[in-house]
């Protein structure tokens, strides 16, 4: 089996990163960072969304497993001191693969240029870089409203723990095919209105924001941000492609969810 490590760089996650190193060539697996078949990420969920984007097109051949040396994390939820057991479970194949859903993300410009296509595992953001952001919200091919304020996001449910919970998005569990889309601070009076409330949307729906005013914006997709210029619309649905998490042990949404948000149980870096 061939493995990759990516680490956050700090110092605890290079430690770790050189101790799984040599545990897992002890046990004859191959480190190739061309074509894993397994990522480790080492660090925080920040770390494991660089790792999905390093290795986004090979989806079908990669499964990730993320430890954590900071506090727990949705995608990285083993602690250091596990690392021996986990590295024991890699080798002997001892683990289930659980699938959660992406977003795809289309970006279509006004001149002849080619579209641009991502994949994000948490959400794509969309903002003005200077005025109050004008788009029309258009489900399904039917305009939906014409949306005034800060900015829209797109979530995946593996992200709905992250920024979509900052801008008062529901916790969506990762089994659910769906995307959620959340509102930044929209204008909302006598003479501008939206809906205000985040909408949750099926695997077979699709959103398309269309620019009212002005043509270039700040698209988010994950960690990754860049001034897309001339945008005609924003594609967004939920992908045909899943990200794989390697799965040794049972570790429940809703128990990462209260472990988080509610009470650690102790389960911290050192616990
Ligand atoms: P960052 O600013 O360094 O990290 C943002 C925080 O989001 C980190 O604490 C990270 O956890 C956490 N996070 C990432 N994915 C998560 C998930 N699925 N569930 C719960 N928490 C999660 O930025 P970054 O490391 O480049 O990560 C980019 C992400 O930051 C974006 O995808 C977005 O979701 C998030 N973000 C959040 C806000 C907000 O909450 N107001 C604003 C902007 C961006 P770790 O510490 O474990 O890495």
């Amino acid at each position: 089996m061939k493995y990759t490590i990516q680490s956050r760089n700090d110092e605890l996650s290079n430690r770790l990163m050189d101790e799984a190193i040599d545990y897992l060539n002890g046990f004859g697996l191959v480190y190739n960072e061309d074509e894993p078949d397994v990522v480790l990420s080492i660090g925080g969920d920040g770390t494991l969304l660089h790792a999905f984007h390093k290795y986004s097109h090979r989806l079908k051949e990669t499964a990730f497993v993320g430890i954590h040396t900071g506090h727990l994390g949705f995608y990285a939820d083993w602690k250091p001191s596990e690392i021996e057991k986990l590295v024991i479970s890699i080798a002997r194949k001892e683990f289930d693969v659980i699938e959660y859903p992406l977003l795809d993300v289309a970006i279509n410009y006004r001149s002849n240029k080619e579209s641009s296509h991502y994949l994000a595992l948490n959400e794509s953001s969309v903002k003005s870089p200077e005025v109050t952001l004008v788009m029309d919200v258009e489900l399904n091919g039917n305009h939906f409203e014409r949306f005034r304020g800060d900015g829209l996001c797109m979530s995946t449910p593996s992200g709905s723990t992250a920024y979509s919970k900052a801008l008062g998005g529901a916790l969506v569990h990762p089994s659910l095919p769906s995307m959620q889309l959340t509102e930044m601070a929209s204008i909302n009076n006598r003479v501008f209105r939206t809906v205000g409330s985040p909408l949750i949307l099926p695997a077979h729906h699709k959103c398309v924001l269309k620019p009212v005013k002005g043509p270039d914006f700040m698209v988010t997709v994950d960690h990754l941000q860049l001034l897309h210029k001339d945008v005609k619309s924003i594609e967004y649905i939920v992908s045909k492609e899943k990200v794989r998490f390697a799965r040794f042990r049972p570790f429940p949404f809703w128990r990462r969810v209260r472990d988080s948000f509610i009470e650690s149980n102790g389960r911290n870096i050192s616990g």
